[in-house]
């Protein structure tokens, strides 16, 4: 009762709203409006190397980016989580609070992670706010995200030297109805890249 009360009391104090700097004096400052691309795919569909290459192109038109990465951020904020589905839940709710608070700095943040089911899809969404929230999916057939191997993962993986692989002996549940769908194995990056810009600037 104490403690709530406590906490109660520091919030009012600490952050009165009409003390607050509105997004919106941030959007203005920045000339652009915060977005949260968020991308969804099986490990070595494209994601991250899409996401770069984006924030390159929006780099040279001007606009403010944050990449936000699957290894990174498991090796830093997350590195006391596993692959377990609460595990999962945790990496993915910590991820979206974080894009949120760069979001509503106005900035366009990109996000890479697996998120291989609907339910962890839409909690980030419902976290992030739907309507700042840009469903890509990397769509990249499972054989060849194998074939490029791009960590050796597939290869462990198979030789049942890692437990709950996406695509191998975890499920990836793909997006009914994304904003963006992407085919790697037909177009390039570059053909990628663009396809988000039109959707996006
Ligand atoms: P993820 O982040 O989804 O795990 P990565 O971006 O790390 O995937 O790896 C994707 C690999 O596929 C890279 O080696 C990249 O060069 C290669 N690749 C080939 N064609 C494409 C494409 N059109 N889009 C993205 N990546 C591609």
């Amino acid at each position: 009762m104490v403690r709530l009360f406590y906490l109660e009391g520091m919030s009012k104090n600490l952050f009165p709203p009409e003390n607050t700097l509105p997004r919106s004096a941030k959007e203005k400052l920045l000339n652009q409006q915060g977005k949260a691309i968020w991308m969804t795919g099986l490990s070595g569909s494209g994601k991250t190397t899409i996401a770069l290459a984006l924030e390159k192109a929006l780099h040279e038109k001007g606009v403010l980016t944050q990449v936000l990465d699957g290894d990174g951020i498991r090796g830093g904020i997350n590195n006391n989580l596993g692959f377990s589905e609460p595990d999962r839940m945790e990496n993915i709710r910590r991820i979206a609070e974080v894009a949120k608070l760069f979001v509503q700095c106005g900035v366009v943040t990109i996000c890479c992670f697996v998120s291989p089911t609907k339910i962890i899809r839409s909690k980030a969404k419902e976290i992030i706010g739907a309507s700042d929230f840009v469903e890509v999916y990397v769509n990249t057939p499972l054989e060849l995200c194998e074939q490029r191997d791009v960590k050796g993962l597939y290869a462990k993986a198979r030789k049942g030297e890692i437990a709950d692989f996406t695509g191998i002996n975890s499920p990836f549940e793909a997006p009914d109805t994304p904003n963006i769908e992407l085919f790697t194995d037909k177009n390039p990056v570059a053909a990628c890249v663009e396809e988000i810009l039109q959707k996006i600037v």
